[in-house]
């Protein structure tokens, strides 16, 4: 593995889940690493953690002016980007005769626009030789009911990793994303089960993944960090599966 002393990253939703798992893990092999997130506590949190080598910023990616905000910090602060990681992203699941509008529109603002403008804000700051990993979901590789939007908002960015992939190439930048099984993050507390339905859910899931088990964060995020850096550096427009074999076997 290379060493990725002095290369900078930028993460959106880089105080949660497994996007705090990569930071973590960038930081851990000497990278430095811009964090974007909401929620103050975490983000407070996330500094603490992990110091002088991240910058941590407040903002939304459905908003473009934050965006702006957050990629003008992270200039000022790190100069140009190795690589970014469009991961913040929100969960819902109805079935057809339930979903709303403002199901479609939040789940969309979020996974699909608040990636692309990510991508767009960002790009002005990564260097030739920059990678770019989108968070897509194992769901891609399924028809499960109930998932229809937000498995099309997910289908949507591997779709990106490759139009964009062939769009940047030029530039040196590749363009890649992880479809993540069920990794266990905090995301499933904002679904809006109770504990038990939560339980009930996740035991009935487990049982249909060969290894028979959630994965952790960090083992989604080591898939990440191979793909931010240039250990991978001969795969472009690429979906990595990170899901114990549920997709799969
Ligand atoms: P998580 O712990 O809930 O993390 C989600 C992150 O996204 C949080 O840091 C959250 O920040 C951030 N975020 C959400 N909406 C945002 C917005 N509008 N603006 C800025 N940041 C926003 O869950 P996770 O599992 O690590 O999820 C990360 C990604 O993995 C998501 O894209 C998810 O769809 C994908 N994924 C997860 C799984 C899984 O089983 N966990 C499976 C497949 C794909 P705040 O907390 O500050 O709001």
């Amino acid at each position: 593995m290379d060493t990725l002393i002095g290369k900078t990253y930028a993460i959106t939703g880089g105080n949660s889940g497994i996007g705090f798992a990569t930071a973590q893990q960038l930081v851990r092999r000497g990278a430095r690493v811009a964090i974007l997130g909401r929620d103050e506590q975490t983000l407070a949190a996330t500094q603490r953690d992990l110091g002088t080598a991240v910058l941590v910023q407040r903002g939304d990616v459905t908003r473009p002016d934050e965006l702006r905000q957050f990629f003008s910090a992270t200039a000022h602060q790190f100069g140009r980007l190795d690589g970014l990681f469009v991961n913040a992203g929100m969960a819902a699941f109805a079935p057809i005769d339930a979903v709303t509008a403002e199901h479609i529109t939040s789940l969309l603002a979020v996974n699909f626009n608040g990636a692309y403008y990510t991508i767009q804000q960002a790009l002005p700051l990564l260097r030739s030789g920059a990678a770019i990993v989108l968070n897509s979901s194992m769901y891609t590789a399924l028809g499960m009911p109930g998932s229809s939007i937000y498995t099309a908002s997910k289908a949507a960015l591997e779709s990106l990793a490759r139009t964009l992939s062939a769009e940047l190439v030029e530039r040196g930048i590749r363009v890649n994303a992880i479809g993540p099984g069920n990794i266990q993050t905090p995301l499933y507390s904002r679904l809006g089960m109770t504990a038990g339905e939560l339980e009930a859910a996740a035991t009935a899931e487990a049982a249909l993944i060969p290894l028979r088990r959630f994965g952790y964060a960090d083992e989604a995020a080591r898939a990440v960090v191979f793909l931010l850096s240039p250990d991978s550096s001969y795969v472009l427009g690429e979906t990595l599966v990170v899901d114990g074999g549920r997709s799969r076997l």
